[in-house]
């Protein structure tokens, strides 16, 4: 199969990153159990601009720690033959930060993307799933018929209970509600 992943809240807990970002600028608080949808309403526009600038900034990038598992999964499915498409919402310019820091977690992949526009690349490409956190990708992901799946988050909840998206808690639960799917497809 051909499998597209997100980065931020998909492979790592974005959302400390954030929020401590939020603090540490603007003094406020953004408790993940309250973030029901992803716009995050605490933040003004330019804030939440600002906050997302600086947490994908190089050095920010390459201390993210990846959740467990999520690595070893991708390993093997990218050595069972399986085509590993990285994508994130990020400017070109973490490119090589991006690149870095796969690199230092070890994650198997075939092609990294930095784009404002993942599922319109999906298609391009011809993704057959793709994990991703977003509800609009997500959204965007069934009606183009790619297969969705994701790491639960309070703001995808509502699409996960909603939609045919295949949502688990973490990693290792992923890979158990992906193995039937995997199998089935063909590698590469
Ligand atoms: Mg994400």
């Amino acid at each position: 199969m051909r499998i597209a992943i997100d980065i931020d809240s998909t492979l790592h807990h974005y959302w400390d990153v954030l929020s401590a970002s939020a603090q540490r600028r603007f003094g406020i608080d953004l408790p993940y159990e309250e973030q029901y949808d992803w716009g995050i309403t605490r933040l003004r526009p330019e804030q939440l601009h600002a906050c997302v600038e600086e947490t994908h900034r190089a050095a920010a990038i390459e201390a993210a720690e990846p959740y467990p598992e999520a690595v070893e999964t991708v390993g093997a499915w990218h050595a069972a033959g399986h085509f590993i498409h990285i994508t994130s919402h990020r400017v070109d310019t973490a490119h090589t930060a991006t690149e870095r820091w796969l690199e230092r977690i070890g994650l198997a992949y075939d092609e990294l993307y930095c784009s404002f526009d993942k599922v319109s690349r999906c298609e391009e490409i011809g993704i057959d799933l793709l994990i991703d956190d977003g509800p609009l990708n997500i959204a965007r992901a069934l009606e183009r018929g790619i297969i969705s799946a994701t790491i639960a988050h309070p703001w995808n909840r509502d699409v996960c209970e909603e939609e045919d998206v295949i949502c688990a808690a973490d990693w290792p639960a992923l890979r158990e509600r992906l193995a039937p799917l995997l199998a089935r497809g063909e590698a590469g």
